[in-house]
């Protein structure tokens, strides 16, 4: 087993067949060596820097209904806001002199009659924060709109895939959205010039080795820029409220939450080892269902963090999933104490924009 880390490592892939070897190996050494590997790629390509990203999250209004999410349309139970060019305005300012040089706008999907105003938004922050990054994450859009948010001065857009697996797709989300049209999407965004990130949520309903096995393969082909890799954490108000009650975890022995963990952080190495150079994040939902989710997640290679730079009055109704955790570290103004957490674990925020190495220089 120990040769499969050694073989990921030396050549960044590896078969269906040992890709499950890896997720279900209980190993204690086995699984120490994969996230030492994963730790010591990343500081040979980022040294011990990690990015920041200020997440401002601009609407929790959502023209979609995936089965799992907080801010799905049929949620009546949502308080629905969206921030003003100006309250984004301020988010970026506030930001900026916390030494944010990243802005990640992300939002329920909104209709589409929002395009000009959000390509608007985006082109007044290029304007007034030249020297800064903006990434998109507001679902799927028309092509014209990628072209157009691109011209605004985005270069970087989220857009996880979810899962590969139609099937399963099909039993997280309502029969209008298709698997096919966020692959469409995904491979769009890679021919306007965007850094592309794409993932997936760890331990969703219904997810199986299989098809995670089908996400490593598909990202492995892809070749994202970022890749997303949190959680499933449970939305009261959803479908999948007692999902952890009702169903057993694939790892034997193990509750939902460890087993979320504990594959999350697996597959960040993997995915460090397949990509050494991507930009990936220790997510908010890691660190939601693990209080050292962020130290864990950047000694198993993650290279990213985002925190909250949304206006604290609207954080708890971007509730995506049970108990985000949006305050401390995971804040922006909490990014004194995040300073000293990634210090204590051998590691600086680097105030710079954080493009992923070797990617030409970005056209605006
Ligand atoms: N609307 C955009 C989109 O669809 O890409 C961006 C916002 S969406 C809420 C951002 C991500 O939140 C999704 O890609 C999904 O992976 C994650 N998410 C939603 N519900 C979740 C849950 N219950 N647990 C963990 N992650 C969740």
């Amino acid at each position: 087993m120990e040769d499969l880390v050694g073989k990921l490592h030396r050549e960044r892939r590896l078969g269906a067949c040992e890709y499950r070897s890896l997720l279900l190996c209980e190993d204690p050494q086995t699984v120490g060596r994969l996230h030492e590997r994963a730790r010591e790629t990343a500081v040979e390509r980022f040294g011990r820097d990690i990015y920041i990203r200020g997440l401002i999250e601009i609407s929790n209004i959502c023209r979609n209904d995936c089965l799992y999410c907080g801010i799905r349309k049929s949620n009546r139970a949502v308080s629905r806001y969206t921030l003003t060019e100006e309250e984004i305005m301020e988010c970026c300012r506030l930001g900026y002199g916390l030494g944010f040089r990243t802005f990640v706008l992300q939002g329920g999907e909104p209709p589409q009659g929002q395009d000009s105003r959000i390509e608007a938004i985006c082109r007044a922050i290029h304007r007034e924060f030249p020297d800064c990054a903006i990434t998109l994450s507001i679902g799927e859009r028309t092509e014209e709109a990628y072209r157009r948010f691109r011209q605004a001065g985005v270069s970087r857009y989220l857009l996880r895939h979810e899962t590969h697996d139609p099937g399963h797709y099909a039993r997280l989300h309502p029969p209008g959205m298709s698997l096919e049209n966020r692959l469409r999407c995904l491979d769009t965004l890679k021919r306007y010039g965007y850094q592309t990130g794409t993932g997936i949520m760890v331990g969703s309903p219904f997810q199986s080795i299989d098809s995670i096995i089908g996400d490593i393969i598909y990202i492995g082909e892809f070749g994202p820029d970022m890749i997303g890799l949190g959680p499933f954490i449970p939305h009261r108000d959803t479908v999948f409220a007692d999902y952890w009650n009702s169903e057993t975890a694939i790892l034997k022995g193990k509750s939902h939450e460890e087993e979320a963990v504990e594959l999350t952080l697996k597959l960040i190495s993997i995915f460090r080892l397949m990509f050494p150079d991507s930009l990936i994040p220790a997510t908010t939902a890691l660190a939601t269902l693990d209080p050292e989710g962020h130290q864990k997640g950047i000694l198993a290679g993650a290279n990213v963090i985002m925190p909250n730079l949304s206006p604290p009055s609207v954080r708890a109704r971007y509730s995506l999933y049970d108990n985000k955790a949006s305050s401390g570290t995971e804040a922006a103004e909490g990014i004194g104490k995040l300073k000293e957490q990634l210090r204590k674990t051998g590691y600086n925020i680097s105030v710079s924009r954080g493009d992923r190495p070797g990617k030409p220089e970005e056209q605006e």
